[in-house]
């Protein structure tokens, strides 16, 4: 699905440069359940909106099913984000004054589907989070959780590819969040769902399959293929050799990666973002 190689990142403000993202090279493959996990300011939010076409990289490939982000025209971009990539964030960033409905019917308004198709499809989602008693209720009378459930039927109901989270949990307390990556692990079996987390929390990042870590604008690998999270194979759109080929990827990948060297270890380097 993503193949990422020499990826950077450097921001410019007024004579200083941050880089944020070093040279990153990434293989995401399809159905896959990756987690990038990191320090505060080490660029996890950047890598994700690069992933997610939000944002270009400085310099480097961004290959998404064959096609290079980095070098799409804007309107293209636009048109593969709209199709093909859902978004969950921290802050849920729903709409305040649209219901629970209207805000996952605005997912769908860029591809086109009629009135009526989008209502329906639309409460079919936000049933599939377990919200069905709540689609007229605006945002402000919904709890966090509720509202992190509505932003993932945002996120699920045009069957995007690639569900793309930053920080999905960090708002919530620890109750919730075991209950929103229940819910999202869920989604992920039964749908063939690629899906990246970012997180600076070990315990949403230990559900992937696979764990990257962030350090200095850099990203490396714990261990490769993680079992845990194996995904009944019944629910896999993937071939049956598609499990071998991941291990394969991963730990090829995890081979490639340099080892981690003094000044990966500096937690000083990077300004904190947040
Ligand atoms: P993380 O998500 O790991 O906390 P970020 O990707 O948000 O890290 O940030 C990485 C680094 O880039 C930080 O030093 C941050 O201050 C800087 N940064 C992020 N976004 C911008 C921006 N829009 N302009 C300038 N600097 C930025
Ligand atoms: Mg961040």
């Amino acid at each position: 699905m993503y193949k990422l190689s020499g990826v950077t990142k450097n921001y410019h403000r007024g004579r200083d440069t941050i880089a944020a993202l070093r040279g990153v090279d990434l293989v995401v493959e399809d159905g896959e359940w990756l987690s990038i996990q990191g320090p505060t300011g080490h660029g996890k939010s950047t890598l994700l909106q690069i992933l997610g076409g939000l944002d270009r990289p400085s310099s480097g490939v961004v290959d998404f099913d064959g096609r290079d982000l980095a070098q799409l025209r804007e309107a293209e971009v636009t048109k593969v984000r709209a199709e093909s990539m859902g978004f969950v964030f921290q802050t849920f960033n729903l709409i305040p004054t649209l219901s629970a409905l209207e805000n996952v019917e605005t997912a769908l308004v860029p591809l086109h589907v009629s009135a009526t198709a989008r209502r329906q499809r639309a409460a079919v989602a936000l049933e599939a989070v377990g919200l069905a008693d709540r689609l007229r209720h605006v945002p402000g009378e919904l709890s966090g959780g509720q509202q992190q459930r509505v932003a993932i039927a945002r996120a699920l109901v045009k069957e995007p590819k690639v569900l793309l989270a930053d920080e999905p949990t960090g708002n919530l307390d620890e109750e919730t969040r075991d209950e929103i990556i229940d819910l999202l692990d869920t989604m992920w079996r039964e749908r063939g769902l690629t899906m990246v987390f970012v997180t600076h929390d070990s315990t949403v990042a230990r559900r992937a399959q696979r764990i990257g870590v962030m350090k200095n604008g850099r990203l490396n690998f714990k261990q490769p293929a993680r079992s845990q999270a194996a995904r009944p194979q019944s629910a896999r759109s993937q071939p049956d050799s598609f499990q071998p080929d991941r291990a394969q990827t991963a730990r090829a990948q995890t081979a490639e990666l340099p080892v981690s060297h003094p000044s990966d270890l500096d937690p000083g380097t990077i300004p904190a973002a947040d």
